[in-house]
């Protein structure tokens, strides 16, 4: 079925999304591209002026605080717009979004790359969350489709008696009144703090399963923007992204000159806490050598909220909920999609690429079963388990390794070990020196293919044991140059707070 082919089929129909974030802007897309009248309730109000600038700086988004921590969007979702959505693509871009090749700086030790068909797909785009907001924001509000109501709270469901209940619309607060609004379909986009599962009890509907595991990680981001005339520095053997085990840390470049540094900071080193001050923030940013040129005050002035000049954020989960329970959805004519089921560590920048995925074979299942909302949620349960289930796995498994090399465990069952030897010492390297590997890192790391898609094929297996078994001094050659020793490192930061660094 072509885009074109799924033209109006929900003409006539009502939708209500609750949560106007990056799965419900993408929702409300899908749905009114099928000619439904949306009304999207979200509880934060709307930006306050008609320009991404200000939208960074004032927009209040306590519904989605990670909206002023950096934000990669994956080849993924770009392809994703590209080959379905091209008109918000544009809008992206318009906006000053800025298409990230990856293979366009590969790692110096890299011999050079020929280009290989797939090769186009493996461009992320660099924007600030606040800006892509934006921009798809303006974008549904013109098709004519599409209402947004700022500063509406969504307190529960409503339904028609049976077993499961049939959804047919939400109560939500606007200042001190309750309203009620009818829906033939409502879609859960509020994220990470969905409270369906209280709603869709209040109904009287089997509690949908739930698994929920720590990421392991608080994050820590500030945003810069270059100076007039600065460039961005060109790569070096350090690189701008990195995971030390006890620090990880990447640079995120974005629109308008603007870029961001966060740290991802393991719980089980409590020390590094004081990142959260601008003092240490910035004597790690000086001791990371990937870096520290970026943030150079001669070529980067710090920008953002001069209250709160870096931003934390804690709470980071993994975790999947299953709204269909024994082969039945637990209500009918709801459709969470998003955070609201399946959260990973914000690490790994999946959450909007998942987000823009689930919403679009959201689309592609009621395409598939015109009129009958209970099959389409069975088939979207389905697709959404093959096309992002894998990824909250892998986010898991990668999350359960990182927070034993935190705590400086080693592995303890030899699966494990080899797994994680296979990994680091082939794979890793194999990065570096191989483009087989290399390649098959960008399918992983944009979410064309898993991890295990992505090195368990027996060309990657082959060439990744071919890493490992030419030896540890062949390897040395491809390493990335050595991380700054921990202690000193943190203990600079110690020192450094309090200090009124800019
Ligand atoms: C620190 C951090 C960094 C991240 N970095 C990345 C990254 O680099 N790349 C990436 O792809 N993903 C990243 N993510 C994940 C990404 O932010 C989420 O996956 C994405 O926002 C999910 O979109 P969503 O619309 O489902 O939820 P949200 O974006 O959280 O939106 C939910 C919306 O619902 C509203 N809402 C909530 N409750 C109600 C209610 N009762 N009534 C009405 N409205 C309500 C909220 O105000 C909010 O606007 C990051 C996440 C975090 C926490």
């Amino acid at each position: 079925m072509t885009d074109a082919d799924v033209q109006q089929s929900l003409s006539g129909k009502r939708a209500v999304v609750i949560g106007g974030g990056i799965t419900g802007l993408a929702a409300a897309r899908v749905l009114s591209d099928r000619g439904a009248r949306v009304t999207i309730l979200e509880r934060d109000a709307d930006p306050p002026a008609d320009d991404t600038t200000q939208a960074f700086e004032s927009w209040q988004r306590r519904g989605a605080p990670q909206v002023r921590h950096s934000h990669a969007f994956l080849g993924r979702l770009r392809s994703l717009l590209r080959d379905h959505y091209p008109d918000l693509l544009a809008g992206l871009l318009a906006a000053g979004a800025r298409e990230l090749d990856m293979l366009a700086r590969p790692p110096a030790t890299l011999p050079p790359l020929q280009y290989e068909p797939g090769d186009e797909d493996f461009v992320a785009l660099g924007c600030r969350r606040t800006t892509f907001e934006w921009v798809i924001r303006r974008s549904i509000a013109a098709s004519g489709l599409v209402d947004l109501i700022g500063g509406a709270k969504v307190v529960g469901l409503t339904a028609a008696d049976g077993a499961p209940p049939a959804v047919n619309g939400v109560r939500y607060s606007c200042g001190d009144e309750e309203r009620h609004i009818a829906a033939d379909l409502v879609v859960d986009a509020s994220g990470r703090g969905s409270k369906a599962p209280a709603w869709l009890a209040a109904l009287g509907a089997t509690a949908p399963r739930e698994e929920e595991k720590s990421s392991g990680v608080v994050y820590y981001t500030r945003f810069y923007r270059l100076r007039d005339g600065a460039e961005e520095p060109p790569p070096g053997p350090h690189p701008t992204a990195a995971d030390y085990n006890w620090i990880k840390y990447a640079v995120f470049p974005a629109d308008d000159r603007v870029f961001s540094i966060t740290f991802a900071v393991p719980l089980a080193v409590p020390r590094l806490k004081i990142l959260g001050e601008v003092g240490p923030f910035e004597a790690m940013v000086r001791a990371l050598p990937g870096i520290a040129p970026w943030a150079d005050p001669a070529r980067a002035e710090p920008i953002g909220d001069a209250h709160r000049p870096i931003q934390a954020m804690g709470g980071l989960i993994n975790r999947r909920r299953e709204f269909v329970v024994d082969a039945r959805p637990v209500a009918t004519g709801f459709f969470p999609l998003g955070d609201a089921v399946y959260c990973t560590n914000p690490l790994y920048g999946r959450g909007c690429a998942q987000a823009f995925i689930h919403a679009h074979l959201m689309g592609e299942s009621l395409d598939a079963h015109p009129g009958d909302l209970a099959a389409a949620m069975l088939a979207l349960d389905c697709s959404a388990r093959a096309a992002i289930e894998p990824f909250y796995r892998a986010s898991v498994m990668a999350d359960k390794d990182a927070v034993r090399k935190a705590e400086g465990r080693p592995a303890r069952r030899i699966g494990n070990r080899l797994r994680a030897a296979f990994l680091e010492q082939g794979v890793l390297i194999g990065t570096r020196c191989d483009p087989v590997i290399f390649r098959a890192f960008l399918r992983m790391f944009n979410m064309f293919e898993s991890p295990e898609k992505a090195f368990g094929s027996p060309r990657v297996i082959g060439r990744t044991l071919l890493v490992l078994a030419r030896g540890k001094r062949f390897r040395s050659r491809f390493a990335l140059p050595d991380p700054p020793d921990r202690e000193t490192t943190i203990a600079t930061c110690e020192a450094s707070l309090g200090a009124h660094a800019a």
